[in-house]
C-alpha cells in the first residue's frame, strides 16, 4: 500500500496529512504573475511547483478547482505600500498604456506556461475584473473596525489582531521598536493599504470610484477577495513563492480573518526561490532570465521543467547553464529510452506504489524521478510494462514523453557521397577501401548499416 498524501504546511510549520475539507473538488489558489513585465524563470519555478502539486492531487484521485489571479493593478514597487504602482511604472517604461501591457504580459505568461506543460488553471481571474468584490470586502472590514484613513488611502490596522503575522512568525514587538523608519501616516509598521487614492495632482491610467474616493485597491486585497469568491471562506490549499510569507500572505490571512474569521486556507505552501549566482532572481533587479533566453540558446523549455523536477520545492535552487545542460541531456535520454520501449503493457503495481509513496511524501519528485530512471534503464522489468508505468508517472512529471518524437536528422550530402562510395567499393569487393570509407563515416559521426536492399545511415 502506498503512503497517503502528506504536505508541508507553513502555517503550522508541519508535515500534515492532506484531508480535503469538502467532498467536492479540492480548492487550490495560487498567486499569479504581476503583469508589468515578462515572467522570469524564477517565477516559473514557483508555477512549476504548483503545477506538480496539482498533478499530485489529481494522481491521488482528487478533482482540483485551481484559481490563479493575474495581478494587473495595485502591486507597488515597495512591499511597504510606498512607491509607484508597478503597472503604471511598466507603462512608462514601455511607452504603452497600463491596460496594453497587462494584455501583452499576460499573453506572454500564458505562452511560456504552455511551453512548460503547465496545466491551465480552472479559473484565471484578473484583479481589475474584480474591483466591486474588493470594495465590498474593504467596506465589510471597515464596518468591523479594522481600518483607518490616512491622506493617501485606507489602511488595515494590524494591531487589532493579536495573532497578526503568525504565518511568518513575525516579531511584532521588534518591528514596532524599529518603526522610526519612515512610517509616514501609518500607525504601525506592519499596517498595509487596502485602498490607495489617486494622487491629487494627476489622473492614473487605472482608477475607480469607491466609497472612500477615486483610487485603486492595494495588492493583498485582490487575493483575499477572489479566493473567497471562487473557493469560499476556508478552502484547501493556498500557494505562492517564499517571498509571500512575511507580507502578502500574512496580509491576505489578516484581511480574511477580519472578515470571516478563518485563515483562508487549510494548507499554506510555498515554493522556494530560484537563485542565480547565489542571489535572488528578481524582475525589479532589471536583468533576469526569461524562458526565451533559454530557447534562443537552443534549449527545449521542458529541459527547464526537468531541471526544476530534480530539486525539492522546499529548497532553493541555484540556476546554472551547466545544470540546465545536465537536465537537457537527462531529458533527452529519458525520451529516447521511453521511445525505444515497446507499447502494449500495463503499469506495474509495485512500481506505482513506490512512486506514489515518494510523491505523497510532500512531493519528493527527485526520488520519484530516480524510480522512473530504473524503468527507463529497463532494470528487472518487462519492457512494455516499463513503458506503460513510465507513461503513467509522466502524468505527474509533465515531460510529454508520449508526445515526443525523435527528429529525423537530414543526412549531409558529403555523408551520402561517402556512403555511396563505400557501397560501390563493397560491390567491387574492394574491402580495404570499404573499411577506409567506413572509418571516415565514423569520424563524421555516422554509421552505415548494410541491408539486403542497400544501406541505411544513422547517427553514431
Ligand atoms: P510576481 O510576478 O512578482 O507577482 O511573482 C509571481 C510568482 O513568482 C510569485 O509566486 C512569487 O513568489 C514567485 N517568485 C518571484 N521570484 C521568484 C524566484 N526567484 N524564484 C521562485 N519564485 C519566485
Ligand atoms: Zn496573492
Amino acid at each position: 500500500m502506498p503512503s497517503p498524501l502528506k504536505l508541508y504546511d507553513n502555517y503550522t510549520r508541519s508535515l500534515r496529512s492532506f484531508d480535503p475539507l469538502g467532498t467536492g473538488a479540492v480548492g487550490l489558489y495560487t498567486c499569479g504573475p504581476t503583469v508589468y513585465d515578462y515572467q522570469h524563470i524564477g517565477n516559473f519555478r514557483t508555477f512549476l511547483f504548483e503545477d506538480v502539486l496539482r498533478r499530485v492531487l489529481e494522481w491521488n484521485g482528487y478533482a482540483v478547482e485551481h484559481v490563479m489571479n493575474i495581478t494587473d493593478v495595485g502591486h507597488l514597487t515597495s512591499d511597504a505600500d510606498t512607491g509607484e504602482d508597478k503597472m503604471e511604472k511598466g507603462a512608462r517604461r514601455t511607452g504603452k498604456s497600463a491596460w496594453e501591457i497587462a494584455e501583452l504580459y499576460t499573453a506572454a505568461f500564458l505562452d511560456d506556461m504552455h511551453a512548460l506543460n503547465i496545466e491551465d488553471p480552472t479559473i484565471l481571474s484578473r484583479a481589475t475584473d474584480h474591483i466591486p468584490e474588493q470594495i465590498e470586502f474593504i467596506a465589510d472590514i471597515e464596518k468591523k473596525g479594522y481600518t483607518y484613513r490616512t491622506s493617501d488611502g485606507i489602511y488595515f490596522d494590524t494591531s487589532k489582531q493579536p495573532d497578526y503575522g503568525y504565518l511568518a512568525r513575525l516579531d511584532k514587538s521588534g518591528l514596532e521598536a524599529g518603526k522610526r523608519v519612515n512610517l509616514g501616516e501609518k500607525k504601525h509598521p506592519t499596517d498595509f493599504a487596502l485602498w490607495k487614492f489617486s494622487p491629487p495632482s494627476g489622473k492614473r491610467q487605472m482608477e475607480w470610484p469607491s466609497p472612500w474616493g477615486v483610487g485603486f485597491p492595494g495588492w493583498h486585497i485582490e487575493c483575499s477577495a477572489m479566493a473567497q469568491k471562487y473557493l469560499g471562506d476556508f478552502f484547501d490549499i493556498h500557494c505562492g513563492g517564499e517571498d509571500h510569507i512575511p507580507v502578502h500572505h500574512t496580509n491576505e490571512i489578516a484581511q480574511t480573518e477580519a472578515r470571516v474569521g478563518t485563515r483562508l486556507a487549510n494548507f499554506w505552501m510555498h515554493g522556494y526561490f530560484l537563485l542565480e549566482g547565489d542571489a535572488k532572481m528578481a524582475k525589479s533587479a532589471g536583468e533576469f532570465l526569461r524562458l526565451k533566453a533559454l530557447t534562443d540558446r537552443g534549449y527545449d523549455p521542458l529541459a527547464y521543467r526537468y531541471l526544476c523536477l530534480t530539486a525539492h520545492y522546499r529548497s532553493q535552487l541555484n540556476f546554472t547553464f551547466d545544470a540546465l545542460d545536465a537536465a537537457a541531456t537527462a531529458l533527452d535520454r529519458m525520451r529516447r529510452a521511453f521511445h525505444a520501449l515497446p507499447a502494449g503493457g500495463t503499469p506495474d503495481a509495485a512500481y506505482v506504489d513506490r512512486f506514489t509513496s515518494e510523491i505523497n511524501d510532500d512531493l519528493n519528485i527527485p526520488k520519484a524521478l530516480a524510480i522512473a530512471w530504473e524503468l527507463a534503464r529497463g532494470e528487472r522489468i518487462d519492457p512494455s510494462t516499463a513503458k506503460a508505468t513510465l507513461a503513467a508517472f509522466d502524468r505527474v512529471f509533465g515531460l510529454g514523453l508520449e508526445a515526443w518524437q525523435p527528429k529525423q536528422e537530414a543526412v549531409p550530402e558529403t555523408v551520402h557521397a561517402l556512403a555511396a562510395a563505400r557501397a560501390a567499393a563493397r560491390a567491387a569487393k574492394n574491402w580495404a577501401e570499404a573499411d577506409r570509407l567506413r572509418a571516415e563515416l565514423h569520424a563524421a559521426g555516422w554509421e552505415m548499416e548494410d541491408k539486403p536492399e542497400g544501406y541505411a545511415l544513422k547517427r553514431r
